[in-house]
């Protein structure tokens, strides 16, 4: 018997949640189109009413679960049951989707104990020491959840996802880890997939996983974003600075239709500080950490060939949005 755990979001606002149920079947071929169609009570997830509660999941992409014996992990997409994409669905806004958009998104998270309401390695009375000696850090003082950092690591990649690495962030008991795609469905499915398998595996630990863009509000505490970055063959091969200055200066004009995909209650975390540019301005700037969007010196050494970072979308947002966004502006200054 094979158990394919079929994942969806649910369609609680603004922020959307991981739901999952499993299903047997007797074996698999392996392919994708031989997952077949299954279904949900929607009106328990806020995606249909009582008297037609039925929502479709429909298998988008799967990876081996690195968790259980003889298991899957399949990403699914939510319809309405005339099969149409439901409203809930972000992954359905992707337009026109070809490997040649590549994302790389920095997942940055809190790792929350849920007995006092704070932040691993935070007293239940008090604070720690202010930040400073956590970024990158090591040791009892100033590391807090390695075990719970590794075992994620090691389970996305033995799933095959494509991680290409994990830091301790700035705050105490803040983490990142960077996944990198090609294709803006695949990069969303894989996002989606590795925060699932942190989810499960906080459950082990008894540590939930706060995906709030400022869960410390407006102490003196990083916030946490999901920075992405991003290129297409334009990018990558342009070896001019105008043509960089031209996709950028094409983000301005669509700032607010950006910040509405890039997450709830981000005006707490882009205040100017911590990191962050004002979510009132728009800016771009090589090397710019305070920029709305950093030109990393690496393109700028290269000839001015390689990739953009938004670092405006935070950590709570839907990465299929976020990546739909970014090819539609980009297509825009083409
Ligand atoms: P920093 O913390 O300095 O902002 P990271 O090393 O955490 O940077 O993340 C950089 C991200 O950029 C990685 O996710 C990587 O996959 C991504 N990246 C690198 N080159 C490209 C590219 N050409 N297109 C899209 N993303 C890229
Ligand atoms: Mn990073
Ligand atoms: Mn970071
Ligand atoms: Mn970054």
């Amino acid at each position: 018997m094979v158990k394919f755990e079929y994942i969806w979001l649910d369609g609680y606002q603004p922020t959307q949640s991981l739901r999952s149920k499993t299903k047997i079947e007797k074996e698999f071929s392996g392919k994708l189109e031989d997952l077949p169609m299954w279904s949900f009570d929607g009106s328990s997830t806020k995606q249909a009413p009582g008297g037609s509660s039925d929502c479709l999941l429909k298998p988008v992409f799967f990876v081996k679960d690195p968790q259980r014996k003889n298991a899957y992990l399949v990403m699914c997409e939510v319809l309405e049951a005339n099969g149409k994409p439901h409203a809930t669905n972000g992954r359905a806004t992707i337009e026109d989707d070809d490997n040649d958009f590549w994302f790389g998104f920095e997942q940055e998270y809190f790792l929350w104990n849920p007995s006092n309401n704070k932040p691993l390695g935070f007293p239940d009375n008090g604070y720690p020491n202010p930040q400073g000696q956590y970024y990158c850090s090591v040791g009892t003082n100033n590391a807090f959840g390695r075990d719970i950092v590794e075992e994620h690591l090691d389970v996305c990649i033995e799933a095959g996802l494509n991680v290409e690495g994990i830091n301790a962030e700035v705050a105490a008991g803040q983490w990142e880890f960077q996944i990198f795609a090609k294709g803006a469905k695949e990069a969303g499915d894989q996002i989606w997939i590795a925060r699932y398998l942190l989810e499960r595996i906080g459950e082990k630990y008894g540590v939930s996983i706060n995906w709030h863009c400022k869960p410390l509000g407006t102490l003196d505490w990083n916030g946490s974003g999901m920075h992405a970055n991003f290129s297409n063959t334009l990018l990558r091969t342009a070896g001019d600075k105008a043509v960089y200055d031209k996709v950028c200066e094409a983000f301005r004009p669509v700032v607010s239709e950006h910040i509405d995909v890039y997450g709830a209650d981000n005006h707490l975390r882009l205040t100017g500080l911590h990191e962050t540019a004002s979510i009132h301005d728009f800016s771009y700037g090589v090397s710019d950490r305070g920029a709305s969007i950093r030109i990393p010196v690496a393109t700028v050494e290269r000839g001015w060939k390689g990739y953009l970072e938004d670092r405006r979308p935070n950590s709570a947002a839907d990465p299929y949005k976020v990546a739909a966004r970014i090819i539609k502006t980009v297509k825009t200054a083409l």
